[in-house]
């Protein structure tokens, strides 16, 4: 590797002295608490709105007229939440926009999950987004939810979390009898049918058949009062029972379920929550439905966005199509979504001169996609030199990031469904090892950056900073020297070298 990719593996932390790196800390020790309060999307929609009405941010219905620097908080279907800050340029002038996904991969429950084979009770699941499987097995699991029964009561399920709760947990093989099993391809190795939580094995006794999943039944309608069909509108989901952690000697890295992207998620948080009077309007939103291609009305593929500025530019009296249109192709964004770290373990997969590092700062990316950037959204540079003027003007350590080597693999995020719009829009997140994984590990170094540059990019970016100066005189179409010249700075430089 040349010069340039052994200045890339200089860590972050040496840039930075004892009161940022103290900073960089005390910051995720909330985002710790964070990870471990919001498993699920309706969980972290649940801290967003708290965090922001606590920070005097007000719904929609409480507010008059609309003026510069009020501060707003919109949600939808509990499973979307938006802070808005009004600047004082005109809407149509476009917004600051940083936007993060709070759903996870993880394990939901079937609509019919509970049945009752060889002595036991167990749960059938249907995973959620990009897994891999074996991982799942052979660890406690919590289960977090809701149900909706016929007439409309919601009742709250979170079972696994506190020190002294019951967890649930997906029998592994025995290596004993996994000598088929373990000739298998990993992909099928475990089988998504055979992903079942054990729930119970005491029986009802009054019951003829069925009678363990009677009695799991039976303390489920004494704790909430359900009958089994109510399952059928409910939304569960099994995670990781415990919480996040500190990693390392030196505790300078995250782990955590989830932190694909409640990283991002929390770090755009904290610095709208800090964001005051800009100048153009800010809009720090946070989805759902990422992992499963933003589809559905709480994914970004849903006219979301559109509907959410049009309600904006609503209440501010700004009623015409075509305000609405100028306001979203003048927008700027980030997408706030997570990267690979390097991983020392797998080397053969990264491409080290533009794959992202561990501690080395956020991470922007210019595409993403797969087999030759296929359905990937390719950031303007025009753009990308505004970014880069930003986040160096506020001191934030950043870096490029490819996923992984050409060919190898791929993926995406929600940058392409911002950029339909006609906005700007770049990929900027943190990079984790072990993503998708019940354990990710983020460094809090670059969790601390991530905070910096998004709250750089709400509250200062202009689309008129490093406005394109006229095109050099040199376009670069004059003839090149018949024989390169060595310049002079070079030849002392080789008879240096000579004595
Ligand atoms: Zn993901």
């Amino acid at each position: 590797m040349g010069e340039e990719g052994k200045k890339k593996e200089r860590s972050g932390w040496a840039k930075l002295d004892e009161a940022k790196i103290t900073a960089a800390y005390d910051f995720c020790s909330g985002y710790i608490d964070f990870l471990t309060a919001a498993k699920t999307e309706r969980e972290a929609v649940e801290q967003i709105s708290k965090a922001a009405l606590d920070k005097g941010f007000k719904t929609m219905d409480k507010i008059d007229e609309l003026q510069p620097g009020e501060k707003i908080i919109m949600t939808s279907k509990n499973k979307v939440a938006a802070l808005v800050i009004m600047g004082t340029q005109p809407l149509e002038e476009g917004f600051n926009l940083v936007v993060s996904h709070i759903d996870t991969p993880r394990l939901d429950l079937k609509a019919r999950p509970l049945y009752e084979a060889d002595g036991m009770a167990l749960l059938k699941t249907h995973y959620y987004g990009g897994i891999k499987k074996y991982q799942w097995p052979a660890m406690p699991l919590a289960l977090h939810g809701v149900i909706i029964k016929k007439d409309g009561q919601v009742k709250h399920v979170l079972v696994g979390e506190k020190a002294d709760d019951p967890v649930f947990t997906i029998a592994d093989l025995l290596p004993h009898l996994a000598k088929d099993q373990m000739e298998k391809k990993m992909s099928e190795a475990v089988n998504a049918e055979s992903l079942n939580a054990l729930v119970g094995t005491r029986p009802q006794v009054q019951r003829e058949e069925d009678v363990i999943k009677a009695f799991v039944m039976n303390l489920l309608q004494d704790r909430y009062g359900i009958e089994e069909d109510d399952l059928v509108s409910a939304e569960l989901q099994l995670v990781p029972a415990y919480p996040a952690r500190e990693v390392g000697m030196d505790r300078s890295m995250v782990g955590s379920f989830g932190q694909d992207d409640r990283v991002c998620a929390y770090t755009a948080l904290q610095a709208a929550l800090e964001v005051d009077a800009p100048a153009r309007t800010v809009i720090c939103l946070f989805v759902d439905k990422e992992e499963i291609g933003s589809a559905g009305n709480t994914g970004l593929k849903s006219l979301m966005i559109e509907n959410m500025v049009a309600e904006i530019m609503h209440k501010a009296g700004k009623n015409e199509y075509y305000s609405l249109r100028q306001a979203l192709s003048s927008s700027h964004a980030l997408s706030a979504d997570v990267n690979a770290a390097v991983d020392p373990n797998y080397p053969d997969v990264f491409e080290k001169m533009n794959c992202s590092f561990m501690s080395q700062g956020v991470v922007l990316t210019k595409y993403t996609g797969s087999r030759g950037k296929s359905d990937s959204n390719d950031a303007n540079p025009e753009f990308i030199a505004k970014i880069r003027q930003l986040f160096d003007e506020a001191g934030v350590i950043w870096q490029v990031g490819e996923l992984g080597k050409v060919d190898i693999g791929g993926g995406g995020t929600v940058s392409k469904y911002l950029a339909h719009y006609g906005m700007e829009v770049v990929d900027c997140g943190v990079a984790l090892l072990s993503m998708h994984s019940p354990f990710e590990v983020a460094s809090k170094l670059d969790v601390y950056m991530a905070f910096l540059a998004y709250k750089a990019f709400m509250q200062k970016f202009s689309p008129r900073m490093a406005a394109s100066k006229p095109a050099t005189e040199k376009r670069g179409d004059e003839p090149w020297p018949k024989s390169t010249p060595v310049s002079p700075k070079w030849s002392e430089r080789l008879a240096e070298q000579r004595k």
